[in-house]
């Protein structure tokens, strides 16, 4: 049984402090907003880990570019946030924010593909969301959806059953 606002919580601050590690210069809003009455789910909770840091990871990353893209006046601030609630039918969600760069349509068929990347050589191997996707759907019997606005955000949804 694994608390997922315990594990998100986590590895949310996991993932930033580790990019800071390597970044000083790097700097975002962290947001949170967890169900407090939120059922435990079933999970193998290192792997569910692996699929949250991979998401935050690329939450990071998004709101870097559009952070580099954009201009001082803009008064842009870099945030990524992450919320739990109780889906429909006995489920579980948890969803991943970020006001990064976003995604075109054409691209948000592409991301779960095996090496699928947009990152230059270095930086991304693409396997980060079809493993995540396996881990979500085969390992636990969830799912894995996106929902994105190019230039505006990104949103992953995993759903679970509780
Ligand atoms: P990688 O991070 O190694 O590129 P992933 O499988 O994690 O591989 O992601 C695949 C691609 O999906 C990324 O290269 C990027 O184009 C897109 N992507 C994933 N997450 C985001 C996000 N939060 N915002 C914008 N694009 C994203
Ligand atoms: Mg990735």
């Amino acid at each position: 049984p694994t608390d997922l606002n315990t594990l998100a919580d986590e590895y949310l601050r996991l993932a930033y402090h580790g990019l800071r590690a390597k970044n000083k210069a790097f700097n975002a809003t962290l947001h949170t907003d967890f169900d407090q009455n939120l059922n435990k789910v079933e999970a193998v909770s290192q792997d569910l880990g692996r699929v949250l840091l991979n998401l935050f990871t690329n939450a990071f990353y998004a709101v870097q570019k559009r952070k580099e893209a954009a201009s001082e006046a803009d008064g842009y601030m870099p945030t990524v946030s992450v919320s739990t609630r109780r889906g429909p039918n006995d489920t579980v969600e948890v969803r991943v924010r970020d006001n990064g760069i976003g995604m075109p349509e054409g691209l948000q068929q592409k991301i779960f593909q095996p090496f699928f990347t947009t990152k230059p050589t270095g930086e991304g191997t693409g396997l980060g969301l079809s493993l995540s996707y396996d881990i979500v759907t085969k390992g636990h019997g969830g799912t894995l959806a996106v929902e994105s606005k190019e230039g505006e955000y990104t949103e992953f949804i995993i759903s679970l059953p509780a």
